[in-house]
């Protein structure tokens, strides 16, 4: 795959729940290196697009092509950090083994994990400034901690695209900031999806914007106006903070 070419690249894709559409007609490149900010009110079909870019589930019609591939070829170099984590929090289980989860794909069929794979979880953790809890019973950590180590889990698999679905959702402002402040410097590295409601506080971290409402429109940062986005929510949406970087 060329260099240039987007790392996902959707085209007129649409998909339908029991014969209601979710998703109309989307057309979608993702260049490498780029943090995507998708927005859009709720049951607009943020989700569905991430499950499409996965390939958990698969368009009604149009094509979908993550490095070039079919999206389950691709599973490998994405990573997820899904919205509703689906850990039982009473479980005993440690920060360290919630991030080994992260190299599950890549492991051997044979035996546990190797060396390797808890050198990979510990740098994940490090990279996500949490390596001092690795021992700490995951049920126990603060809610922004928890996001941290579920984004080390999914770093854990050395993904080059990143995909994170509403990840502030259960923490506060400042845990907020701190949380887009790591993704980006990850960002540096990693391509990264991100979707979000709060679409002001985003917009100072990301370098383009898709507004989603079953169809989906696609801007830079900069360029982002009042109209685009009321047309997405279908009507007037309070920004919050508004700064351009680029
Ligand atoms: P968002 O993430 O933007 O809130 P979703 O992608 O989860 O939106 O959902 C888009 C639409 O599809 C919504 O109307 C939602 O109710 C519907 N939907 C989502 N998941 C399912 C499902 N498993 N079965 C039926 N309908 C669903
Ligand atoms: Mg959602």
């Amino acid at each position: 795959m060329n260099a240039k070419e987007p790392i996902v690249k959707i085209e007129h894709v649409s998909f339908a729940y029991d014969g209601t559409l979710a998703l109309e007609d989307v057309n979608l490149s993702v260049p490498r290196g780029d943090f995507l900010g998708v927005v859009g009110p709720n049951g607009s079909g943020k989700t569905t697009l991430l499950k499409i870019i996965l390939g958990l589930i698969h368009p009604l019609s149009g094509t979908v092509r993550v490095f070039g591939k079919i999206p389950e070829r691709a599973r490998h170099l994405v990573g997820y950090v899904p919205q509703h984590a689906e850990l039982d929090y009473s479980f005993p289980i440690s920060v360290m083994d919630v991030v080994l989860l992260g190299r599950l794909s890549n492991r051997s069929l044979l035996g546990g994990y190797r060396k390797q794979d808890k050198r990979l979880a510990q740098e994940a953790l490090t990279m996500v400034k949490t390596a001092d809890l690795c021992n700490r019973r995951f049920g126990t950590l603060s809610g922004g901690q928890k996001q941290r180590v579920l984004i080390a889990r999914a770093l854990a698999g050395k993904p080059e695209l990143l995909l994170l679905d509403e990840p502030t959702a259960s923490v506060d402002g400042r845990v907020e900031e701190d949380i887009y402040g790591l993704l980006k410097k990850l960002n540096e590295r990693v391509t990264i999806i991100l979707v979000s409601h709060d679409l002001g506080f985003i917009s100072t971290y990301v370098r383009h914007v898709a507004c989603v409402n079953r169809r989906l429109s696609c801007s830079r940062t900069q360029d982002i106006t009042g109209d685009v986005i009321d047309a997405c929510y279908n009507g007037p949406v309070h920004m919050l903070k508004h700064k351009c970087e680029l």
